[in-house]
Parts: C-alpha cells; structure tokens; sequence
C-alpha cells in the first residue's frame, strides 16, 4: 500500500473523483450543448475500463473514497454495468456513483442494483413533456420518470434529482420540482446555471440560490438545515415539515465552496482536472499509455494534486476562472 495521500498544498483532502466515461449523450441540452459545432471522441482517445481501474485502484490506494460516473452520459457506454461492479470491488472505495439524464434507467436499474450501485442522481429540469422536449430536444420525459420510479420501486438508497434552473428555462417549476420532496423519499437539488464551455450562458439568466430557497420556501414552509454526510458533495441540505425527501442548493456562483472542496475529476479524453473552473489539466492518459509504473503513476497524482487551485478565482495563471471545454467531457 501507498503511503502518499492525496492532500493538496492548502490542506484539502481529496477523496472524490468524478470520471466523465464518455462524451457521447443522448439528449442535447439547450444550456449544456456548445454553441459551435463539435465532434465526439474516437473511441481509442477514451480511456478503458481497465485504464479507468487502475487509475482508480491506485487512487484508492491514496486515500480515494467515492468514485461518481458520469459523461456526456454514462449508459450510452458499453459494458458500463461489469465496469461499476469492478470499480465497488476496489478496496478503499466506498460509494460508486451515478450521474444520469435518466432516459435508459428503466432498462439498467435492476442491472446497476445488481452491480451494487446505490447513489444514483438523475438530472430533471422540468415536470413537464412538452418543455422537456425543448429543453433536451428528445421527447423523452416519460422515459425519464419511469426510471426513476423504478430505482424507487428497487429501494436505491439515495436517488437524488438535479436541476438547473435558468431563468425563463424552467424558475417556474421551482416549487413543483421541490414538492417531489414531499411526495417522494427523494432528495432534491436546485443547481444555479453555469458558464462552461461556451455554453448559452448570460448572467441575466442566473438565478442564484438564495431566491430559489425562498421560493421553496414560500411553497413548502420552513425548510430545516440537515448536516452533510460523509463524502458528501456541495449541496446544502434541508428537510421541512411532511418532508419524505430533501432538498438542497448548490451554488457554484453565488458561494462558492472551494475550501471544502474534495473532488478531482477525470475528463472523457483521459485528463485529470483539478477544478472545474480551470483549464489546467494533466495527461493521465499520456503517462499511462507510455508505459508508466504503478509507481510513476502515483508519482504524476501527487504532483498533479499540489496545483489544485486554492479557490476558483484563482482558476487560471491569469487568476480568473475558466472553463472553455463542453460540460460533457468533464461530466459536471
Ligand atoms: N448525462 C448525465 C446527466 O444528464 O446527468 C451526466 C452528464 S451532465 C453534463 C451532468 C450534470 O451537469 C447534469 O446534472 C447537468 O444538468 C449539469 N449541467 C450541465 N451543464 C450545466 C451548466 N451550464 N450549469 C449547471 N449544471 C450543468
């Protein structure tokens, strides 16, 4: 065993990878999609599942806990069942996760129970078919649904729901997406709309969290603060009167939480970045594709990690943030 741990130079100890498997997807979200044309990945620029489980296997070995998948979206990618399987085998990790958009979950949920995956978030912006379709251009809100009514139906032990809001996107939905809460054992969480990747992003369309709270508040009642768990992401969480689920709010814009910050992320070409709000990025997949030991590899995470910028401000030499690379290939 290793005994280098992945603690940066500002005192953060970075337990959370999360991997972005592919950039392929299968919706094309208006706030996600670049702007201009793009093109997907080659195959060969992806990294394997068995690249994925030594990187993970020697991270483990560093002190890594929880591994979250995601993408682009992660249940287009072949044999992404086997794959989570092997990755909760890992010893050192304890959660595997799952970021969906939900829509080929009815048809895997029983397979990723099986595999032993039991955090899964799907991202659902609207409660309504008509404006999923424009949001996503698919037509598949009912898909969605019957997912995650079917991880509910398997007794997953977290199913969590994200949504973006974007004003004039979806702020009107605010207080029926929280009341899932109520109705559910669900937790809820409202994310504010980031600049990344040239995306359709204006600051005129942000609504921070604060007024998405009082909204929620307004429709459900006083909303109760509830401690984060272990490896717990960014979310701030609450419960409020009838509640069966939670809610929570996480904002990357109006406060953001670099201090507490445990993540890395692995994007779907084989890089490691360190923040989302910066470019800087190191090839993981050059070092291991030349033929690296176990221990050089080691070696290139431990350095890698001290440049982990202090606060997102700090994204970029320049000293501000970042982000010029689609969503997709950094998963969120
Ligand atoms: N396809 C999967 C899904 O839909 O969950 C995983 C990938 S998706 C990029 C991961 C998360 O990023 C989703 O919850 C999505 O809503 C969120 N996301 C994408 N673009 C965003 C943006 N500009 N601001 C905030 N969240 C964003």
């Amino acid at each position: 065993m290793s005994s280098a741990k992945l603690l940066d130079k500002h005192g953060r100890t970075l337990t959370y990878l999360r991997i972005s498997l592919t950039d392929r997807c299968n919706l094309r979200c208006t706030y996600c999609t670049p702007q201009h044309n793009f093109t997907y990945l080659h195959p060969r620029e992806i990294l394997t599942y068995e690249e994925l489980l030594r990187t993970c296997r020697l991270l483990a070995d560093m002190g890594l806990k929880k591994v979250r998948c995601t993408g682009g979206e992660p249940l287009v990618r072949q044999g992404i069942v086997p794959f989570l399987e092997q990755l909760g085998e890992i010893q050192g990790i304890e959660e595997v996760c799952l970021t969906t958009n939900g829509v080929l979950l009815e048809d895997y949920a029983q397979g990723l129970w099986d595999a032993g995956v039991r955090h899964i978030n799907v991202s659902l912006d609207t409660l309504r078919s008509e404006r999923f379709k424009s949001i996503t251009g698919r037509d598949c809100f009912h898909k969605v649904w019957a997912g995650i009514m079917a991880l509910l139906d398997l007794g997953f032990d977290k199913v969590k729901i994200n949504s973006v809001v974007a004003r004039g996107m979806n702020e009107d939905e605010i207080a029926d997406i929280a009341s899932l809460a109520k109705q559910y054992p669900i937790e809820v969480r409202f994310i504010e709309f980031m600049p990344v990747g040239h995306n359709r992003w204006g600051q005129q369309l942000v609504m921070e969290v604060a007024e998405m709270q009082a909204i929620v508040e307004n429709a459900l009642g006083a909303l109760n603060p509830v401690p984060s768990e272990k490896n717990a992401g960014p979310a701030k969480l609450f419960d409020f009167k009838g509640a069966r689920g939670k809610v929570g709010f996480i904002s990357p814009l109006s406060q953001h939480f670099c201090n507490s910050c445990n993540r890395i992320r692995l994007t779907s070409d084989g890089r490691l970045r360190l923040c989302l709000f910066s470019d800087l990025e190191y090839d993981l997949k050059g070092v291991i594709r030349s033929g690296a030991t176990d221990q050089a590899l080691s070696h290139f995470f431990m350095q890698a990690i001290q440049k982990k910028p202090e606060n997102y401000n700090k994204g970029t030499e320049a000293g501000s943030p970042s982000c010029t690379r689609a969503m997709g290939t950094i998963g969120g």
